[in-house]
């Protein structure tokens, strides 16, 4: 037990944050390892002091408090379905009020990290059908609608931004 307590310092969450892609002001606040579920929550958090975007507007704001706990499907680990857990700041805009800000590994209604879902697309692509695909996913099949629902608006956003730059 001691062994594995060892791990569980600094290095680990570096480890994790670097797999992750996380930049500041995010940082990997916790690891917790559940065997019998053989299930992985990365808990996340931002460093001290740091000051979010109003989603609205953009502008900078100060921290106001943080919303409930949320978690996000992620790639599995080595077999382990695996979980990101955060409790998001909000922030107080003058012109929008409090607001949760947005983060950078999910959209913004999603209960899956961004990584997860263009996973969930290309596993959907390659079988071709919604059936296999969820089964293979561990999903239900409103969860992998609603996964390729985003994809298309997603698809559909960069379009029309295209759009508009060159038109
Ligand atoms: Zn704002």
């Amino acid at each position: 037990m001691e062994a594995h307590e060892e791990h569980t310092g600094d290095e680990l969450k570096q480890h994790y944050a670097a797999m992750l892609g996380l930049k500041r002001p995010w940082v990997v606040g916790q690891v917790e390892l559940q065997l019998g579920a053989k299930r992985l929550e990365i808990h996340l958090a931002e460093e001290p002091q740091a000051s979010f975007d109003c989603p609205e507007c953009s502008s900078d704001c100060w921290l106001h408090d943080h919303a409930p706990a949320r978690r996000w499907r992620h790639l599995d680990a080595m077999g382990f379905e695996t979980l990101l857990v955060a409790s998001l700041p909000r922030v107080k805009c003058p012109e929008h009020g409090v607001k949760t800000v947005n983060v950078p590994w999910a959209g913004a209604h999603s209960r899956f990290t961004l990584a997860f879902e263009a996973f969930a697309i290309a596993v959907l692509q390659a079988t071709a059908s919604l059936k296999a695909a969820a089964g293979l996913l561990d999903l239900n099949w409103k969860s992998l609608q609603d996964i390729m629902d985003r994809a298309v608006a997603r698809g559909l956003a960069r379009r029309s931004g295209a759009q508009s730059r060159y038109g």
